[in-house]
């Protein structure tokens, strides 16, 4: 058999470990289990999600409204944009699969930040494209400005807030970037954008002023982190409409499920969920800081719902990371980032307790 050469370029993605799997491996009762690791929402679902779940099964043998209606006038009224600016995928990875699609091939570039979502690099090797780095392990766009005249991608990935680190960039700032740069794809990906907008307006990212301004920049977005529906794989693309109606022809029919359309739009009304769920997230948040300088852990400061802790070097974040799952505790090990660091998702006020006692105890075995 014969495989596309470009395979043997990609790492499969590893995800974040999921509760069963500690169950099964290290035989901890599943309501012991705290998961730290994936940046789900710790409070749930919102109300009214479920409850369209529930009344929407009745249409399960049905085929989803493939025009996505309902959501799209959501989505378009939230944002004050027009329908037909906004593609909707299973997940906004859908939709930075379907960007690469629509741009990549092996004599194209690709440049993204030295440390940020693996999913950017993994879609770029699909297409055989070639992949180029900051060296700055944030986005410092200085560098990618150099970067860019040097190489001409035809994709720039910007994650603000950026995940695995938590840093977010000044709105000025990247517009100045942007408006420097005009014939690539930009994208935007402000998967953990509402956290960030919330903590410091200078960091609010609004999908509808971006794409007025800049004609080649792709905003994303996604109900699986904020909104609590990481299990019903819904995001969006934000973007003016000639980008948008290239990336339709790669949109496979169907490809949001009945479920997760409804529950998608229920949560968009559902703000108060959202915006209470955020601010307990950043009251959770001091309690990991103060963590951390008890400690003395170097931590980068957060706009999202996570936040990533560096250890000292003689201490494997690898090796802590794999105690505290053997406790029970699932946080995200760094080290194939090239980071000696745990990334954390802050949970509820109960996760996080267990959390820092499981993690003193591990510590204090150093
Ligand atoms: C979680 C995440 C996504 C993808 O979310 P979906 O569940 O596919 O919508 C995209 N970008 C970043 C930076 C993320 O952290």
């Amino acid at each position: 058999m014969r495989f596309n050469e470009t395979l043997k370029n990609i790492k499969t993605y590893e995800a974040g470990k999921p509760i069963e799997l500690v169950v099964r491996e290290f035989g901890i009762e599943p309501e012991r289990i705290v998961k730290l690791a994936s940046n789900e929402n710790p409070y749930g679902t919102p109300q009214k999600a479920k409850e369209a779940v529930v009344k929407a099964a009745r249409r399960m043998h049905l085929y989803p409204d493939d025009s996505m209606h309902e959501l799209k006038r959501a989505l378009s009224q939230r944002f004050g944009i027009e329908p037909k600016e906004l593609i909707i995928g299973a997940g906004s990875d859908q939709v930075l699969e379907f960007c690469a699609r629509a741009v990549l091939n092996p004599k194209t570039k690709v440049l993204m930040s030295r440390i940020t979502f693996a999913m950017y690099e993994i879609y770029a090797a699909q297409q055989g494209a070639k992949v180029i780095k900051s060296s700055c392990y944030r986005h410092n766009l200085d560098e990618f400005y150099k970067l860019y005249q040097t190489h001409r991608p035809d994709i720039i990935h910007i994650c603000t807030p950026n995940n695995p680190t938590g840093d977010a960039l000044d709105r000025d700032y990247l517009y100045d970037f942007l408006a420097k740069v005009e014939e690539p794809l930009v994208i935007v990906d402000g998967a953990y954008m509402e956290y960030a907008a919330f903590k410091e307006p200078k960091k609010a990212i609004d999908p509808k002023d971006l794409i007025q301004k800049f004609g080649n920049v792709l905003y994303l977005g996604t109900f699986s982190k904020a909104y609590g529906l990481g299990g019903m794989r819904v995001g969006y693309g934000i973007a003016q409409e000639p980008i948008i109606e290239q990336l339709y022809k790669l949109r496979p029919p169907f490809n949001v499920t009945t479920l997760s359309l409804v529950a998608a739009g229920a949560a968009l009304e559902d703000e108060e969920f959202v915006r209470q769920s955020i601010e307990k997230n950043f009251a959770q948040m001091d309690r990991y800081v103060q963590y951390a300088l008890k400690r003395g852990l170097e931590f980068i400061e957060s706009y999202t719902n996570f936040i990533t802790y560096i250890l000292p070097q003689q201490i494997s974040s690898k090796e802590v990371a794999g105690k505290l799952l053997r406790r029970g505790v699932i946080v995200r090990d760094l080290t194939g980032y090239g980071l000696n660091a745990l990334r954390i998702t802050i949970g509820t006020p109960e996760q996080n307790d267990r959390l820092f006692s499981e993690l003193d105890e591990v510590l204090d075995g150093y």
